[in-house]
């Protein structure tokens, strides 16, 4: 049964779509909702709606455009409770974890509006002046996962509205209640048309970055997924930025801390149930350290509750949905056929929802399917290391470049391993910490593209430049 009707915004008005899908809450696996299946026809209307809107909303000054946006930021602050708790409903992280990403989106689009749109003078000659001016490219189909709905949309709505493009916002299939209400929340912010929500099935992302009316795809999601939207986008040559899965490394330097760091660690790969692409998921610790680390990770892991995300004291919660639980499990069951050594977890518990236990691994083979594949989920091999060359090997040896994070009390000699590492971002000393003033995107097959900063702004400009030639003076 639905507990409330929600709707898509097209054209700022509310379309509760001819056909619609269920929507589940992963601490139970019963659907409590049901979500509107956009049609063809209707994703048209709302690709047709942003392209009215582009020409005014390209030519609104960006004093209002800023102004806007933080008007779209304080009605969400001002939602919080109600937007956090149905996050938690559908997405399945604590209560506390979704009032973090509903409150981060706000913060998000805040901070999107201070940032100005570069205009530079190569030229200013007896002869010519030269300026290149960055304008918007148009129409954005802004594609985010399941994972972080709100803060990972906000990722893209706001620079791509700061720069004047209009916007087509799709949220994955799993999670699409959170950014329908929020669409709901926003009508009558924005003008008609400037920012659409849709929700659909598997087929909807595919229409998206196909049609023909979209000039850029902004998409957050997996490698695999990433190659085919890159492949679509190719028919019209589609502007893409990609923000795809990672593998990253924690170097663990023998000089740290050992009782200080290992709650820090648990948390670099363990938050929201290991679901997220900065992750921890490979962690090499070096031998000298080894075994004090390795107990004191697995004695904080288990005083760690893992529950419904909505029960006050829950830590973790949930996986998210059934495929990524199926996922997450079988690569359990590889790691027990192969004989590894489990320190903790393991069994899945026979209850209703997708919950899988903290489960951590002793020095698997760096072949493992464990250590090679990204398993966006609470499942982390300790991995021992003996030297600074082979480590930075191994952490370098992935196709993912996303992140990486080292742990030294030598600052100096942690900023220089940086240097060495094939990774967008790289942390010292913490993890997964990103700023809107900062660029965020991956190395080799991580990704294209950046967000975040006076980079992630241009992703969502094309450059103009005009060159004009003087008279010649007498
Ligand atoms: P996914 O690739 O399955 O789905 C992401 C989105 O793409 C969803 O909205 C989905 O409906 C849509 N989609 C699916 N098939 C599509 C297609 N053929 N064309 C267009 N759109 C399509 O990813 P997921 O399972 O939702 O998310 C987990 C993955 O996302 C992990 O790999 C994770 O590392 C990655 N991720 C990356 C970042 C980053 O910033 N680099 C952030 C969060 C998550």
């Amino acid at each position: 049964m639905a507990d409330q009707t929600y709707t898509m915004t097209i054209n700022g008005k509310a379309v509760a779509g001819s056909e619609t899908f269920g929507v589940e809450n992963p601490a139970t696996g019963a659907v409590f909702a049901q979500a509107p299946d956009c049609t063809a026809a209707e994703l048209d209307a709302a690709v047709a709606a942003a392209r009215a809107a582009f020409p005014a909303w390209k030519a609104t000054p960006i004093a209002k455009r800023r102004e806007l946006l933080n008007v779209m930021a304080g009605v969400i602050m001002q939602n919080i409770p109600e937007l956090s708790r149905l996050l938690t409903r559908e997405q399945g992280k604590p209560h506390p974890d979704a009032e973090g990403d509903v409150g981060g989106g706000a913060f998000w689009l805040m901070e999107s509006s201070k940032h100005e749109i570069p205009e530079h003078v190569s030229e200013d000659s007896a002869e010519r002046h030269a300026v290149t001016r960055y304008g918007p490219i148009g129409v954005v189909a802004a594609i985010v996962p399941w994972n972080f709905p709100v803060i990972l949309a906000a990722f893209k709505l706001g620079p791509a509205l700061l720069a004047g493009n209009t916007v087509v916002l799709k949220p994955a299939p799993t999670t699409p209640l959170t950014t329908l209400r929020i669409g709901e929340l926003l009508r009558g912010v924005l003008p008609d048309g400037v920012l659409n929500v849709v929700s659909g099935s598997d087929r909807l992302g595919p229409w998206l970055t196909a049609h023909k009316g979209v000039d850029k795809v902004s998409f957050t999601g997996s490698t695999q997924t990433g190659k085919k939207v890159m492949e679509s986008a190719a028919h019209s040559l589609k502007r893409v930025t990609l923000e795809l899965g990672g593998n990253d490394p924690a170097i663990v330097m023998p000089d740290v801390d050992v009782k200080k760091v290992a709650e820090d660690l648990f948390w670099a790969a363990f938050r929201n149930t290991g679901q997220i692409c900065i992750a921890t998921k490979r962690m090499y610790i070096h031998k000298d350290i080894y075994e004090p680390l390795k107990a004191a990770i697995v004695e904080y892991a288990s005083t760690v509750k893992v529950g419904d995300g909505a029960e006050q004291g829950t830590q973790i919660g949930p996986i998210q949905n059934s495929a990524q639980y199926k996922r997450v499990l079988e690569l359990i069951q590889d790691a027990k056929d192969n004989g590894y050594k489990f320190l903790i977890g393991g069994d899945a518990a026979k209850v209703p929802g997708y919950f899988v236990p903290i489960t951590i691994l002793d020095n698997p083979p760096e072949h493992a399917r464990i250590v090679q594949e990204e398993q966006f989920g609470p499942v982390l091999p300790l991995l021992k290391f003996d030297n600074l060359d082979e480590v930075v090997g191994r952490a370098n040896d992935s196709e993912y470049g996303l992140g990486a994070s080292i742990w030294s009390s030598d600052i100096e000699r942690a900023q220089d391993i940086a240097t060495r590492l094939q990774a967008g971002t790289v942390w010292i000393n913490e993890s997964q910490h990103l700023s809107p003033h900062a660029a965020f995107g991956g190395f080799k097959q991580s990704g294209i593209g950046v967000e975040g900063g006076a980079d992630g702004v241009l992703e969502f400009c094309q450059a103009q430049t005009v060159f004009t030639r003087k008279p010649a003076t007498a």
